[in-house]
């Protein structure tokens, strides 16, 4: 009988239970061993959930206090040195102090796991790292798990894709140098799994899905030859995309089973099925693990008939890749209307759709799940007709869209003219990033006002005031573009998701983003369409305040389509488009009402290229083009902004050049302006603002320090470019420090000014 299992499942808890005890003994208002009960009684309550659901193995070792790559150094002993922990004793509160830093030693690095919003922690290789054992936290789960009487199968962060997510820190010249002792470490483990009576291993190794490097391709051989007879069966788990390019290598590799992400290509079925070994597992990972719609249960049958035949019983179905990714229970939603809830399946849901998956390729066929079957079929039937997903205006505008729509009227050089001789703005302007301190007294009148508390025009008398004090605060300061502070927003997508048809968003619908955080991203079922101006009205008010031009601040649309989760009844480009077309509407909307600057952000620009650098091309191309649908309805004196962060962008400065936006702000002060150089080499042709300032941390940058970052730039920068603002919003900071360090930042504006005109003025001299 072929197996149903998961590669792993949510542990933040359905109530987000793990957030709130993690929470609560950070703060020391509870125990550790209140912490410990809330992690176990999770982890019961999960493997139950797997069980009751019919697969044939529970998943143990997806559990995590903080990150699974953290548990995997945690469980090998390679944790950071530079913390000076015995990793065969680590405590959890060292464990913490690892992910989140403390007094002494900054936290480890964070990053994003593959083109997920899910972050983990960076593991750090130096010449003395070692593998030589650490915690009994799995194996102490693992009887956990049967004492509960749960079969289980243990899943771990493979030694290929730890070594590769890892960073040089000192001592090494090549992670693979490390190669020989972290086999040694997972051989340790394996062997320990297998004489404890663990019969699989699913070991991931994501890193095949990236294009990877010939040295680490080479790598995989040797590696799993040294695991595979020390170790229990092992299942190596490939996900994110398609691995068709590794057939040869994955057929031969000694490993008992190979898992395959479907969901990103049932495809690449073809390249493994004709000669996949006898007596080697295929697990199909069929049910999407990173978005959230009903799998559709006869087209998934049909596509796994040719595996099944070539298989039987060694064709295992699965989730794509861990369900980590999508909210634990469709059943706690309680905001969405029946309609929508038809359509999704959470985590939980999930379970019983592979289950029925792997019933439907059995002996008896679809008859075994008859039921199932009717209802999935007339789930997917009814979310195709329904008329709340097609909507005929948006249709026909984006059959329409011509080249000219995404082209401005003019070239920058002369758009830049134009604007100039209307703005009147000094050399080197100042301006900010959109929102400012979100203040409790902001969030509280937004909450009051959503559960209806407050009346529309008592909020609107609210969220004025606070306009008010920002616009009156930043002409105090002396900064030349003002902003209205985004009072409005509890969060960038949320904000005009909300505004938009064909959005929809859950009450509970968590998913976890690191350690403790979690985000609620809305969902994408319909074609978008905007009804009426969503921030004009906010814009027009804040103009009104003042003579300096008033920046509008609106979201772009691959972050409001990357920040989602999408339809899967067409591209993303399509939808991405739609979400672009809304925006359009909104940007000439803020012209006419005499909005002359309008930023569009798009912080998550960089974050939707694919993993695959030769697969780059095609997604930049359909995101610079909605970028520009959304840019270019105005006219040539209307300035367009854009802001990007978290990003590494000098491999793809072409494409950020190709949206045309007249100026960009970005994230530069961390990494000492470094980011700069790529800018500069590349002679990036429109205005750019650097950030100065880095809002992430409370400290207050000096005039001298922020002086010191704008001469670095304007080595690389032409001086008429250059525009001086912080890195990002100001939203997470308090009014005081915002102050002093904006106040810092005018003032070394002012000081590059004075020595401009100085320069100038020895030159005419
Ligand atoms: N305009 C947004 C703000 O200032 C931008 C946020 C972001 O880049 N993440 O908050
Ligand atoms: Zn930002």
């Amino acid at each position: 009988m072929a197996v149903a299992h998961i590669l792993g499942f949510p542990r933040i808890g359905a109530q987000r239970e793990l957030k709130f005890a993690l929470e609560s003994f950070w703060s020391g208002a509870s125990s550790e061993e209140a912490l410990r009960d809330t992690g176990r009684s999770l982890r019961a309550r999960h493997w139950q959930a797997q069980a009751d659901a019919g697969l044939d193995a529970v998943s143990v070792g997806d559990f995590a206090w903080y990150d699974q790559v953290l548990n995997t150094l945690a469980l090998l002993g390679a944790v950071p040195e530079r913390f000076g922990f015995d990793a065969r004793q680590l405590t959890l509160p060292q464990y913490f102090t690892l992910a989140r830093g403390n007094a002494g030693n900054f936290a480890m690095e964070m990053t994003k796991w593959f083109d997920t919003n899910y972050h983990y922690l960076v593991p750090e290789w130096t010449a003395d790292t070692r593998f030589d054992g650490g915690v009994d936290w799995l194996f102490d789960e693992i009887i956990e798990a049967r004492a509960a009487g749960h079969r289980a199968k243990v899943t771990l962060v493979g030694p290929l894709t730890l070594l590769y997510l890892g960073k040089i820190k000192s001592g090494l010249t090549d992670k693979l140098d490390l190669l020989p002792r972290i086999v040694a470490g997972y051989q340790r483990v394996l062997a320990r799994l297998q004489a404890v009576g663990i019969d699989w291993v699913q070991i991931d190794e994501p890193i095949l899905a990236l294009q990877l490097e010939p040295d680490w391709i080479a790598a995989f051989a040797p590696t799993y030859a040294a695991l595979q007879p020390v170790a229990p069966a092992l299942l190596l788990a490939t996900y994110f995309d398609q691995v068709g390019e590794h057939a040869a290598l994955l057929r031969d590799l000694p490993v008992a089973g190979v898992h395959l992400d479907l969901v990103r290509g049932v495809g690449q079925l073809d390249a493994f099925l004709p000669d996949w070994p006898a007596g080697k597992v295929l697990s199909a990972g069929i049910v999407d693990g990173r978005n959230i719609w009903c799998t559709d249960l006869e087209q998934t049958l049909s596509a796994l008939a040719p595996a099944q035949a070539a298989l039987g019983d060694r064709l295992w179905v699965s989730s794509s890749c861990s369900l980590l990714h999508v909210p634990v229970d469709l059943a706690q939603e309680n905001k969405l209307d029946g309609e929508l809830k038809s359509w999704l399946a959470f985590a939980t849901q999930k379970l019983d759709e592979i289950v029925a998956i792997k019933r439907g390729l059995g002996s008896q066929g679809r008859a075994a799940i008859a039921p199932q079957l009717a209802a999935s079929s007339a789930a997917v039937a009814a979310r195709k007709a329904s008329p709340r997903i097609h909507n005929t205006v948006v249709q026909k505008k984006l059959a329409q869209l011509s080249a000219a729509d995404t082209q401005r009227d003019s070239d920058f050089a002369q758009r830049i003219v134009k604007q100039q001789a209307k703005l009147q703005l000094p050399d080197f302007p100042t301006t900010t990033i959109g929102s400012f301190p979100q203040t409790a007294a902001i969030r509280h009148a937004r909450a009051a006002y959503k559960r209806g508390e407050t009346g529309h025009l008592d909020y609107l008398e609210q969220m004025r005031a606070e306009i008010r004090i920002v616009v009156e605060q930043q002409e105090r300061l002396g900064l030349d573009v003002l902003v209205h502070g985004e009072p409005e927003r509890n969060d960038m997508v949320e904000y005009f998701g909300e505004q938009l048809w064909g959005y929809a968003f859950t009450a509970n619908g968590w998913v976890q983003s690191y350690g403790s955080r979690c985000v609620k991203p809305p969902f994408i079922y319909g074609d978008v369409y905007r009804p009426e101006p969503m921030t004009v009205g906010w814009s027009q008010y804040a103009q009104s305040l003042t003579e300096k031009p008033m920046k509008g601040m609106l979201t772009g649309p691959v972050t409001m389509l990357q920040w989602s989760f999408v339809r899967d009844d067409q591209p993303r480009a399509t939808t991405a488009l739609q979400i672009a077309l809304a925006l359009r509407d909104e940007v000439c909307d803020l012209e006419k009402a005499g909005i002359g600057m309008i930023q569009i952000d798009e912080p998550a620009f960089r974050e939707g290229l694919p993993l695959k650098a030769r697969d780059w091309q095609q997604y930049l191309d359909w995101a610079v083009r909605a970028f520009k649908v959304s840019a270019c309805g105005v006219g040539d004196e209307t300035q367009i902004h854009t802001h990007m962060c978290y990003s590494e962008f000098n491999d793809i400065l072409p494409w950020i050049a190709a949206m045309d936006a007249d100026v960009i702000t970005i994230e530069t002060s961390r990494s000492d302006m470094e980011l700069l150089d790529g800018f500069g080499r590349f002679a990036y042709p429109n205005d750019i603002g650097p950030g100065v300032y880095d809002i992430h941390s409370p400290r207050i940058p000096q005039v001298a320090e922020m002086e010191r970052l704008l001469r670095k730039a304007r080595e690389v920068i032409p001086d008429a470019r250059l525009w001086v603002n912080p890195d990002c919003g100001l939203k997470t900071r308090g009014w005081p420090e915002t102050r002093e360090a904006l106040g810092n930042m005018v003032q070394a504006a002012q000081n590059l000014r004075s020595a401009l005109k100085a320069e100038r003025e020895r030159l005419v001299a």
